[in-house]
């Protein structure tokens, strides 16, 4: 309660038009800072034991730990793991300049949320028993893929020699010509899987024979606490004001803040925590992720921000459906790998330009290695609330019992394309079969 006090005084005053914005990568963003007060704001960010290293560049990203870390019996505790590899891997000079960006996740098995481990570069999961499976070599982008098993069951006390190891990998084989090609995945997809886990290999002996690594205490959860509360902001954004009440609830509960990782945020206390109107809605609000797109991102084709704002006011909030919508085809929503994904891109119709979404759906939201498939190739942004509140109940009368999007797509995907098409008419309809 506490950090998120300070970064909520933060922005009232020197970002007051703004609000407070979660991304999918547990990162609280300041937006409207003017550049000459961002000394002010870095040194209160740091005087509240909180920093901007790894929030961007071509570095070690802020290491992302399941928000249902330490709550369910029988996961392991991975706080301790993820502070030392942040230590470790920040107090390199060489990982603040690799060939691009560097992403890790840690989660637990049983544990109900998740980090996203295949869609990050490293993807630690801790076993029941203690050790790891380990995950990685996946991105999404403009050609998303899911990550490979690197190993089933890794010691604890080698998971650090293997993260300098995959790091020093990519630091030597990773494309410094070609942005667009120069995340671990290419380098996986450039020498094949079986030499790129060949590879990784003799570096990770290599770091474990120098000693890299100590016995990381991963410690068993022996109680089962869930969450009090868990708050999902629309579009990512949390008011000022809504923050400081958050916080003082929070406090008041003795409870502590979790961001999450679909622009969300968790209470997690010994007891209820008492929140306002406000912030009790947030509780049982649809859960629809966006990009800034069109509005703000110079790549953006799609206004990803009023299509979802659009989803919000239609969607139910049950059954539960993770929905992203990305403003272009860079996925930086994680569209690829949602329930349902929306992915901007622009058609021609009766000879208007018309922003249109690809509609995607049936992902494993980074928790397993599924990724959505095409069910229309372009709707229209003004018909996809329709069709998006139409496949919802379509999951909520044919699911069979316990069978979640993915299964429930895996078996209707052909019912579904056609349903989406019934409903749109003339030259949208074409578009949707992409013969427009
Ligand atoms: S998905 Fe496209 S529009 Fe959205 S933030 Fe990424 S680059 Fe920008």
């Amino acid at each position: 309660p506490a950090q998120l006090r300070a970064i909520a005084l933060l922005a009232r005053q020197w970002a007051p038009d703004y609000p407070l914005h979660a991304t999918l990568r547990q990162d609280l963003e300041l937006h409207g800072v003017r550049t000459e007060d961002l000394p002010l704001v870095l040194e209160g960010l740091w005087r509240a034991g909180l920093t901007t290293l790894g929030a961007c560049g071509d570095t070690v990203r802020n290491v992302t730990l399941s928000p249902g870390n330490g709550l369910y019996e029988g996961t392991r505790d991975l706080t301790a793991l993820a502070e030392a590899i942040e230590d470790r891997t920040r107090s390199q000079g060489w990982t603040r300049s690799l060939p691009r960006k560097f992403k890790i996740a840690l989660s637990s098995e049983g544990d109900p949320f998740g980090a996203k481990p295949w869609i990050n570069d490293l993807g630690l999961i801790a076993r029941r028993d203690g050790t790891f499976c380990v995950v990685g070599a996946g991105s999404l982008g403009n050609r998303p893929a899911t990550g490979i098993e690197l190993y089933p069951a890794l010691p604890a006390e080698d998971v650090m020699a293997l993260v300098v190891a995959a790091l020093r990998l990519f630091e030597v084989e990773g494309d410094r010509e070609n942005r667009t090609r120069a995340r671990l995945r290419h380098v996986r997809e450039r020498m094949g899987d079986a030499a790129f886990c060949s590879r990784l290999d003799a570096w990770f002996q290599q770091e474990r024979g120098r000693g890299t690594g100590a016995a990381l205490a991963v410690p068993m959860v022996t109680r089962t606490r869930p969450a009090q509360a868990r708050l999902r902001l629309p579009l990512g954004d949390i008011s000022v004001e809504d923050a400081l009440a958050l916080a003082d609830a929070a406090q008041r509960s003795g409870a502590e803040l979790r961001i999450g990782l679909e622009q969300d945020l968790f209470v997690v206390g010994p007891a209820p925590v008492e929140l306002s109107a406000e912030l009790e809605a947030l509780r049982h609000a649809p859960c629809v992720v966006s990009c800034p797109g069109a509005e703000t991102c110079p790549r953006g084709i799609a206004h990803s921000r009023e299509a979802a704002r659009n989803l919000l006011r239609a969607m139910a909030p049950e059954p539960a459906l993770l929905v992203a919508v990305a403003g272009c085809p860079s996925n930086c929503s994680q569209a690829a790998v949602a329930d349902i994904g929306l992915i901007g891109r622009a058609r021609t119709l009766n000879g208007v330009r018309t922003e249109c979404y690809q509609i995607v759906a049936g992902g494993g939201r980074g928790e397993t290695p599924a990724l959505a498939v095409e069910l229309a190739a372009a709707v229209p942004a003004d018909c996809a609330p329709q069709v998006v509140t139409w496949m919802q109940s379509e999951y909520a009368a044919g699911a069979s019992a316990g069978e979640d999007l993915a299964g429930f797509v895996a078996r209707e995907k052909i019912r579904l394309s056609d349903g989406i098409r019934a409903r749109l008419s003339g030259r949208a309809a074409r578009a949707s079969l992409q013969l427009a």
